[in-house]
């Protein structure tokens, strides 16, 4: 079985539980569990806060203004949305009630610490080189409440498994800003993609190879040991 297919089949079998799952108000309140999509192998993960209306309907993570934002700014640095995985800190929509009807809202702390095992799971699976956290609830979810994004995004830090994280502003906000603001806050987003295709861009670390410094590991294998050996790793 190819990689992709497998990891693919792990990331439907996750989706299924997350979709099961009610330990929050907002599980029975939404119409869709949106549990991510995108290449399983993908080098870069994207995550938001939490589906919006669109999301929730068509159970698709950014799909509504914001994803097509997001479309084009990872389109800037290179990269179709095909070739990313998106996801958000939480799979159900979080909501206020509203006048006409429910409003959004950011998650609670509490439904993103609810969530945060199929997050995990997702990050296991896919194994991103590079994590980019959109907005203050994404990048607190990773790095702790006191995280304010004026002042600490656009730098790298180390997310699960020691994968580095980048924080920039959430398109949402970006769509939000009026005059002047809108240009410095593009600029600021800019610089943060280019960080990331940056890092996607440097080398991959090198392969380790064996040591003839230890000749006992490369040689003296016999043809059974051999057989052995492969077959662990099949
Ligand atoms: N905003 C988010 O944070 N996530 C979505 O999926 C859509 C909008």
């Amino acid at each position: 079985m190819e990689e992709s297919e497998r990891r693919r089949e792990l990331l439907m079998r996750a989706a299924i539980a997350a979709d099961e799952c009610r330990k929050c108000t907002i599980g029975y309140e939404r119409r869709n569990n949106v549990y991510g999509e995108g290449d399983p192998c993908s080098r870069l993960m994207v995550v938001g806060e939490g589906p919006g209306e669109t999301e929730d309907e068509l159970g698709r993570p950014f799909v509504g203004r914001a994803g097509q934002l997001l479309d084009r700014m990872l389109a800037a640095i290179g990269l179709p949305r095909t070739d990313v995985y998106i996801c958000n800190t939480v799979k159900c929509r979080p909501t206020v009630p509203g006048p006409n009807g429910p409003r959004n809202r950011a998650p609670e702390p509490q439904e993103m610490e609810n969530c945060r095992c199929f997050l995990d799971e997702q990050i296991e699976i896919v194994a991103p080189e590079v994590i980019l956290a959109l907005g203050a609830p994404a990048a607190k979810s990773f790095l702790g409440r006191d995280f304010q994004i004026t002042k600490m995004r656009g730098r790298w830090y180390m997310g699960p498994r020691e994968t580095p994280l980048m924080v920039t502003f959430h398109p949402a906000y970006i769509l939000r800003q009026t005059g002047g603001e809108i240009e410095a806050v593009k600029r600021m987003v800019w610089d943060d993609l280019k960080a990331v295709r940056t890092k996607l861009d440097e080398p991959p670390p090198p392969v380790v190879t064996l040591s003839p410094a230890c000749p006992e590991l490369v040689e003296g294998k016999g043809e059974e040991e051999e057989a052995l050996q492969s077959s662990l790793f099949e």
